[in-house]
């Protein structure tokens, strides 16, 4: 039998959170040509636009057609330059770290927000450490976004996201607030201070500028510090998916050899269960060899992970609001949590109700543009967020909650590795479903079961995830993203509640043959289904 795998292409240093550069919410992969792919969904977003104008004339829009008729070749994807690091795959161990798979920063978009706030939080600090002299002449910062970044980054939030990154605004902890100020008030000067200057700066800063042209990535941008009409400094960043960057010149940085190297599950479980190393222990000391990174360090960076999380859970339960975008959709998170105080529902209705609403909450937040964590992508968002809330409902300690998310990251690893973590390759199996199957692995990690029963619960998360198609109402990450996003969690906690009761022996699947079999899917997957909005709910929703 052909190998799945071949097809769908692998990559152990790619963004961090898929394995080509696309991860359901990054820019397109670099094995397109391997993977028939129409429009993309931030290719789509332009044509949202247009159809969203037509729909204020005529008061309704129609179900998209499909643009990609049988038989007709798909449309190519742009061409990536060779030269970038998200290009140069390699198969073999996994070398993913915790770091480069738990991004944090601002939806909906991983490559369109959270890759341009951290380029343009990136370019602050470098000017911050120019000389003096050169700062003293600074009159202006200016951004120009290129490429599928001018060409759909208004929908994004691309222009807001880069503007708060401008003005000193880590990705990870800057308050929604602020970032709902940004939109609000497009006219409005911020203030920045780099060195001895301040400068004001604002929305009118950040430049759309060519949408086509020759571009080392599709989603190409260029920051530069000013003294009149002169550039002080300028450096040309992509945004090369999954919330990763890179810069012109850039060099992926140096990496260990893993104490336990492992691609597949059944590497694991010689480890797990023939050499009896806890699957923690063995993430940890792999992680640290890898990332070159102290034990506190990794510690802090999951409590971190950990804080953004469950403050973004608490932000999405007590907001309610109309979604941004044509769709107009009211948020479900307060209500679900509102009415959980005052109606009798019995005990599984009420503790489904409680999941589902985390992971709404979180979900919501990632379409409001706030601050979310990749696990595995922007659009499954909410899955992890929800699992963690509720793991802490039962006052789980801290530690084996870090412990839930080694476990987390390792399926995560496995499917990134072995198929794909890209809602444009994979379908939504390869981020609902992979987000799911780590959630139900955390949950198993976090509350002691054994090695076997976290890889049974992921196994049956990710199964009963199989074929599920990427088909976003007119583009936008919610219509059925969010939605997923609580059943992802709901279907976490179910996984895990059948492993860890059934015999674990008498698990008829396991864990590799289902990620297999998810890669197969999503080679054979019809293209109309793959984050195009050329299928499924995005033709069958008329927008009103
Ligand atoms: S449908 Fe699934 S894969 Fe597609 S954008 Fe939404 S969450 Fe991502």
């Amino acid at each position: 039998m052909e190998n799945p795998l071949k097809v769908i292409g692998t990559s152990s240093s790619t963004c961090g959170s898929c394995n080509s550069g696309g991860c359901g919410t990054c820019g397109p992969s670099p094995h397109a040509s391997k993977a028939p792919v129409a429009f993309n969904r931030r290719e789509f977003g332009y044509t949202v636009l247009a159809a969203s104008a037509s729909a204020l004339l005529t008061g309704c829009s129609q179900p998209k057609k499909p643009v990609e008729q049988a038989g007709q070749p798909a449309p190519a994807a742009p061409a990536l330059s060779p030269d970038l690091a998200v290009v140069k795959t390699s198969k073999g161990t996994i070398m993913t770290t915790l770091e480069e798979f738990y991004k944090m920063g601002p939806g909906p978009s991983s490559s369109h927000t959270m890759g341009p706030m951290r380029i343009t939080y990136d370019f602050f600090q470098r000017v911050s450490k120019l000389p003096q002299n050169q700062l003293q002449r600074a009159t202006g910062l200016k951004v120009h976004l290129f490429g599928s970044l001018s060409a759909t980054g208004k929908g994004h939030g691309t222009d807001r996201a880069s503007l708060a990154g401008l003005l000193g605004k880590a990705p990870a902890t800057c308050p929604p607030e602020f970032l709902d100020g940004l939109a609000a008030n497009p006219d409005q000067a911020y203030k920045v201070t780099i060195g001895p200057k301040t400068l004001d700066l604002t929305l009118k800063d950040i430049i759309f500028d060519a949408p086509k042209g020759e571009f080392h990535h599709p989603n190409t941008m260029t920051a530069k510090l000013l003294a009149g009409d002169q550039t002080i400094y300028e450096l040309e960043y992509y945004s090369v998916g999954g919330g990763f960057i890179e810069w012109k010149g850039y060099e992926p940085p140096d990496k260990g050899q893993p104490k336990y190297p492992f691609d597949h599950a059944r590497d694991l479980k010689k480890y797990l269960i023939d050499d009896k190393i806890p699957l923690p222990q063995l993430l940890l000391q792999n992680e640290m060899a890898i990332s070159g990174k102290s034990e506190k360090d990794i510690w802090e960076f999951l409590d971190q992970v950990a804080e953004v999380m469950v403050r973004g859970v608490d932000t999405g339960l007590t907001v309610e609001s109309v979604l941004p975008g044509p769709i107009k959709l009211h948020s479900k998170a307060a209500a679900l949590q509102r009415n959980l105080k005052t109606t009798a529902k019995g005990e599984a209705a009420r503790a489904v109700t409680r999941v589902a609403s985390y992971g709404f909450a979180m979900g919501e937040e990632n379409a409001r543009g706030h601050i979310i964590v990749t696990a595995p992508t922007a659009g499954s968002a909410g899955i992890i967020p929800a699992v963690v809330k509720s793991l802490r409902d039962l006052n789980t300690p801290t530690q084996k909650i870090r412990d839930g998310f080694l476990a987390a990251a390792a399926i995560g690893y496995l499917c990134k590795h072995n198929a794909t973590l890209s809602g444009a390759e994979g379908g939504c199996q390869a981020e609902v479903g992979v987000g799911s199957s780590m959630g139900a692995a955390m949950i198993a990690q976090a509350l002691s079961a054994g090695p076997k029963v976290v890889s049974n619960a992921a196994e049956s998360a990710l199964e009963s995830h199989l074929g599920m198609t990427c088909d976003p109402v007119a583009g936008y990450v919610q219509v059925p993203c969010i939605e997923r996003c609580a059943y992802g969690a709901v279907k976490a906690w179910t996984a895990y509640a059948i492993a860890s009761e059934e015999i674990p022996e008498q698990r008829r699947v396991d864990l590799d043959t289902t990620i297999d079999a998810m890669a197969l899917t999503a080679r054979e997957m019809n293209s109309k289904y793959k984050e195009t909005s050329e299928g499924g709910l995005a033709v069958s929703v008329v927008l009103c």
